[in-house]
């Protein structure tokens, strides 16, 4: 099973906001998904009455413990990883995760690390110069317009990295009987079944088509395959078995 996050160990940055709306609807998001520390740097406008009639009274604590720094190098300072989100591909953002593969790559590090997901304006986003501070950038892939809203992206990150992935831990792929195997317990099964008279022996091939149709629905495994051909060599045996206990009856009268 994949490590999960240690959400203890993730802050959110929300660089140079510009609304203080965006700054308690990303609070919000952050609480719905269970992650608790906020960081803002410079924020243009921190007006707490606005900041909170959109943190809601649920997302209020985030808001009052928020850190907020002068620049982002001061607000990174005490993170081990820092990945930074952008809208934009291409140009110095030539090597992105999507967001649905962040989890996987975080998740270990969060462990023993501290992880800041780094948030750029609304108008601009993170600049050239934020951006070699990052260690690693994220994408969430869009259809043609690439711009989330701030608090929205927030959201779909912390989504992301809170989204169980346990079922999608390696599945187990058994091994299907391949063609040899299956007719080899054709060709025993109908052995079997003419022998214990379950199928008339002028024409088995009638009824054995029903049941290559039966297994070919069946998907069997070689192990399956083989748990099969057990049980028909044990009702042969069994056969043989009582017929020579009835030969050696009747010799004994
Ligand atoms: N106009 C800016 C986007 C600003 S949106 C630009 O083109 O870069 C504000 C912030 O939200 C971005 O800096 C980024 O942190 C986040 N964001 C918005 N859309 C995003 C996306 N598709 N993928 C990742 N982050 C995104």
């Amino acid at each position: 099973m994949p490590p999960t996050l240690n959400s203890k160990n993730v802050f959110v940055v929300l660089c140079r906001p510009r609304y203080p709306e965006n700054i308690g609807a990303a609070a919000r998001a952050m609480c719905n998904m269970g992650f608790e520390q906020l960081c803002v740097v410079d924020p243009q406008n921190c007006d707490l009455t606005r900041i909170l009639k959109m943190a809601t009274h649920t997302a209020s604590e985030v808001v009052e413990q928020m850190q907020v720094y002068q620049d982002l190098p001061a607000a990174l300072g005490f993170l081990n990883y820092v990945v930074g989100t952008t809208a934009r591909l291409g140009g110095q953002r030539q090597s992105v995760v999507s967001a649905d593969r962040l989890a996987s790559e975080l998740a270990p590090l969060t462990e023993n690390n501290r992880v800041g997901l780094v948030f750029g304006p609304e108008d601009r986003g993170l600049t050239n110069e934020d951006l070699r501070l990052c260690h690693r950038l994220v994408n969430i892939p869009t259809v043609e317009f690439s711009s989330l809203n701030l608090a929205q992206a927030v959201m779909v990150i912390c989504y992301e990295l809170r989204r169980d992935r346990s079922s999608e831990s390696k599945p187990f792929v058994p091994r299907l009987a391949n063609r040899h195997e299956l007719d080899g317990m054709y060709a025993q099964l109908k052995d079997v079944l003419v022998k214990i008279s379950y199928i008339q022996p002028d024409n088995p091939d009638y009824f054995m088509n029903n049941l290559r149709q039966f297994g070919t629905r069946l998907k069997l495994r070689a192990k399956e395959v083989s748990i099969i051909r057990g049980i028909c060599r044990q009702i042969d045996w069994y056969g043989k078995k009582c017929f020579r206990d009835g030969i050696k009856k009747k010799g004994d009268n």
